[in-house]
């Protein structure tokens, strides 16, 4: 065997033995970091997790209030229907006692489209009966028809 082709043999041996060692080393490394990234990706999907419980909550939340409004509003539509009467325009109770159509005075028109509310216009104190104000909104009306006996 020539001296070169003793060394070459040499040298490849020494650099496959320290290209395996190294080798293992990076496996070894490449076991750690992938288990500190498993660690991380848990804790990451643990948050989402957590997140995602909270969005689902907040969803049944908002789920439970519009089956609540929509409750309140088939309730409303039904008074609506069983209990008021419209009258020139405007809504008022439903007399009971057969004498008219209509009793006390007018429901207030704004209130009942802007918020779904049936609220009875009040007289104001003092001004006379013709004066009238909304309980809700304060607004003011003048020359509404009250059926009153
Ligand atoms: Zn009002």
């Amino acid at each position: 065997m020539s001296f070169d082709a003793c060394y070459d043999r040499l040298a490849n041996s020494i650099l496959n033995r320290f290209t395996s060692d190294q080798a293992r080393e990076r496996a070894a490394i490449d076991k750690e970091v992938s288990q500190a990234d498993l660690k991380l990706k848990v804790a990451e999907l643990t948050g989402s997790l957590a997140e995602i419980k909270l969005t689902l909550t907040e969803a049944r939340s908002d789920a439970a209030d519009k089956d609540h409004e929509i409750s309140r509003l088939r309730k409303l539509q039904q008074r609506l229907v069983d209990e008021t009467v419209e009258v020139y325009g405007y809504r008022y109770q439903k007399r009971t006692d057969g004498k008219g159509p209509a009793a006390g005075n007018p429901m207030r028109d704004g209130c009942f489209q802007k918020n779904g509310l049936l609220i009875e216009i009040a007289n104001v104190y003092g001004t006379g009966i013709q004066n009238l104000r909304c309980p809700n909104c304060k607004a003011e009306y003048a020359g509404l028809h009250t059926y009153t006996d």
